[in-house]
């Protein structure tokens, strides 16, 4: 058809007729609020750089989760700032560590909020990186032992499911075979499995105390430019066992979320990431963009480049607006 029999105004004409043709859909469904949990009691401390955003010890924790439930929210994601770091990152796999302690306050008092747990070692390390280090490099192999313990330490406590996050080769397979040695083969696997190497995590580092020290993380995390290697690291992961593959961050890889999804059907995830979150906010603040608008266009546009679960410091803001 062509103009002037066809007229592609004729439905954007009313709202209405807008929301009955709109092709993408964004619900509460599909978004996981990340929290970071810190020792003791009573603990609220903002994170300068991502405004609204806090570290909140177990109890506030749980009040927190609360609210998400309140919201509609499904499931959240929680990061373990530990009382004590050191080479190994031991706190990690404890059983009594910052994690187990959350996620067994979290399922205790709202046992149908879906609990996700970040496994990584960089906020356990007094380095800073996401594995243990032999001659300054970190050591693949040894890391992904390490892994598999704070991922069991996880399930034992009540875990729905366990997210690497340090991009070790090998280490969604170690996880599987651990978990399922122990008896959780329903403890389901959201590999972080295209990771990119991105400046926009650099509020996270605050938020999660987990800077370097030396170095940086390019020797784990993707090189931006690369997307066919993106989709060989994501058949990777699926073929180990992961039940959910995440690309990180999500806006500026929305080409990745596409041919991720395009090419596995497997339920993506894509991490609205804290420099996104910071960016939107900081123009919001300032009055130059609407706040509001730029955040639900932002989520959408993740949606329709083929996400299924989108995890965002937005997740509650956005929870309000959707009901
Ligand atoms: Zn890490």
């Amino acid at each position: 058809m062509e103009f002037p029999a066809y007229r592609a105004r004729r439905l954007r004409r009313t709202e209405t007729l807008r929301r009955m043709v709109r092709e993408t859909r964004l619900s509460v469904d599909q978004l996981v609020l990340p929290l970071f949990v810190v020792p003791g009691s009573g603990v609220v401390r903002p994170v300068q750089s991502m405004p609204g955003v806090a570290q909140m010890s177990v109890d506030a924790t749980v009040e927190e989760c609360r609210r998400a439930c309140d919201a509609g929210l499904p499931a959240v994601i929680l990061f373990g700032i530990p009382e004590h770091k050191d080479a190994t990152g031991s706190h990690a796999y404890r059983d009594d560590g910052v994690i187990p302690q959350a996620v067994r306050a979290i399922k205790q008092a709202l046992p149908q909020l879906v609990v996700i747990t970040d496994v990584c070692l960089c906020e356990y390390t007094d380095h800073g990186h996401c594995g243990v280090l032999a001659d300054g490099e970190v050591d693949n192999d040894a890391t992904i032992d390490l892994l598999a313990k704070e991922a069991l330490a996880h399930a034992r406590a009540g875990a729905d499911l366990v997210a690497p996050s340090d991009m070790m080769d090998g280490r969604v397979n170690a996880i599987r075979e651990a978990l399922d040695e122990e008896g959780f083969d329903q403890v389901a696997i959201m590999a972080y499995a295209a990771k990119f190497a991105s400046a926009f995590y650099g509020p996270f580092r605050d938020a999660a105390e987990s800077t370097p020290q030396f170095g940086d993380r390019r020797g784990y995390q993707m090189d931006p430019p690369n997307a066919n290697e993106a989709l060989r690291e994501v058949e990777l992961d699926i073929n180990e066992g992961a039940d959910i593959v995440m690309v990180k961050p999500a806006m500026p890889y929305l080409d990745i979320v596409w041919r991720v999804k395009e090419s596995f059907g497997y339920p993506v995830a894509a991490y609205q990431v804290s420099g996104e979150y910071a960016l939107i906010k900081a123009a919001g603040q300032q009055g130059w963009v609407d706040e509001e608008r730029a955040m639900m266009e932002a989520l959408l546009a993740i949606r329709r480049a083929g996400a299924d679960l989108i995890l965002t410091y937005f997740a509650k803001a956005a929870a309000a607006l959707l009901r």
